[in-house]
């Protein structure tokens, strides 16, 4: 996927108030929600306020204090779900090896139940 970003995305309605969502937290620099297909006890989604694709995007253009602000709201997040105390996972999909499917940079953040390995083994293609 290039980063090219498109207004349509899903994520984008959610921010602009076009579509809902089960809303954890809010600051200046990001909007967390509940996935709306879970993957695991406890999975959040935490997006920027601003329109990146995604963390190839995101490192190139975003400022250091939207960096910053986004990073601490994914750990402030992860707080207010209760998960500090055992334990989480966060990850991000970025492009087409990592089956990138929603066009705005977001974390996945999992956690309420042992989450086992970190990701099954990948075989190369050559
Ligand atoms: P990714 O494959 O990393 O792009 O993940 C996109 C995620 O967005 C998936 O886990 C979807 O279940 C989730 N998702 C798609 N539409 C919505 C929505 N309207 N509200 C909440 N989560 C959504």
């Amino acid at each position: 996927m290039e980063p090219v970003y498109d207004d349509n995305n899903v994520f984008a309605k959610i921010l602009r108030g076009e579509i809902p969502c089960r809303k954890v937290y809010e600051d200046d620099y990001a909007l967390a929600f509940h996935d709306i297909n879970p993957r695991a006890p406890v999975h959040v989604l935490v997006i920027p306020k601003g329109k990146y694709v995604n963390m190839i995007d995101f490192h190139r253009r975003a400022s250091d204090e939207e960096i910053a602000g986004f990073f601490r709201a994914v750990g402030r997040t992860a707080a207010e779900l209760g998960l500090e105390a055992r334990g989480y996972r966060f990850l991000a999909n970025n492009g087409a090896d990592a089956n990138q499917e929603v066009g705005h940079f977001h974390v996945h953040i999992f956690g309420g139940a042992p989450l086992g390995a970190m990701i099954g083994r990948v075989r190369g293609e050559g």
